[in-house]
């Protein structure tokens, strides 16, 4: 991480926990963060819950002022219409989301989500003025092919296309073969695509943006590991699955300090 950009731990609920059991699990979050003595201007916690439980966590975090940042985990590249199924960033907006996930590898293979829908879903999010956390990552056998950084930063130069210098974007590093299967990146290679990847932010956005941009690393990430990314220079935050939903385990990621 660096001292001039906030750290960012978001937790991917993926298609695990109802609005029920939302309310229970958030104000565990929170109680624990707080028993802790976790101050939310060190590091911006985000969660993102299934569609469905997205009203009752905003009315939570609303009523409850619970600081934490919500966002969806998809959204539609269309606004509105005949698209059945789909949710639009508009709605997302209005239920005080203020990140989307974009892209994430699970989206990429069982919904075949190409570079072009990827980038079509970032330019949906900020018109909507949603920050999108665009994810990409190689599979192993990328890696064995074209060796670790050509496919992150192929993914994200799409991504970026078109977009404007002073967006607010997140990018998330979350090579294939660490997500859940508890088989990590080591710091060092987390380090050696983020590193590439704020390059390519660079060049597509420019110094400005690149220093501002946050680059989160996903993979496996648990309490146990979290302080050794957060060592590197270019890794500003974490994208957690399966330890997100485990409020203790989240919160010790949260308090990696
Ligand atoms: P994991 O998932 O932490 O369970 O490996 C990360 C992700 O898919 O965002």
């Amino acid at each position: 991480g660096s001292v001039t950009r906030k750290p960012l731990i978001a937790g991917n609920w993926k298609m695990n926990l109802d609005h029920l059991q939302a309310v229970a699990f958030v104000q565990k979050l929170h109680w624990t963060l707080k028993d802790a003595g976790h101050e939310h201007d060190t590091v911006e916690v985000a969660v993102f819950p299934p569609f469905t439980d997205i009203r009752t966590v905003q009315t939570l975090i609303d009523a409850d002022k619970i600081p934490f940042a919500l966002g969806g985990q998809d959204l539609s590249t269309k606004d509105s219409g005949a698209y059945t199924g789909e949710i639009s960033g508009a709605f997302l907006k209005k239920l005080d989301a203020g990140y989307v996930i974009i892209g994430h590898s699970e989206r990429r293979e069982y919904h075949h989500e190409s570079d072009a829908d990827v980038a079509a879903k970032v330019q949906a999010a900020l018109r909507h003025d949603l920050v999108p956390v665009i994810c990409v990552g190689e599979t192993l056998e990328q890696r064995e092919e074209s060796g670790p950084t050509a496919v992150s930063v192929e993914q994200l130069k799409v991504a970026l296309e078109g977009v404007p210098a002073d967006a607010d974007v997140v990018v998330a590093y979350e090579p294939v073969w660490a997500i859940g299967t508890g088989q990590v990146a080591s710091p060092e290679q987390a380090q050696e695509v983020c590193s590439a990847l704020r390059a390519v932010v660079a060049a597509s956005l420019g110094d400005e943006a690149a220093a501002r941009t946050r680059i989160l690393y996903g993979g496996s990430v648990k309490s146990g590991n979290i302080a050794s990314f957060m060592r590197e220079p270019d890794v500003d935050g974490a994208l957690v699955g399966g330890a997100s939903l485990i409020a203790e385990e989240f919160a010790a990621i949260v308090r990696y300090q």
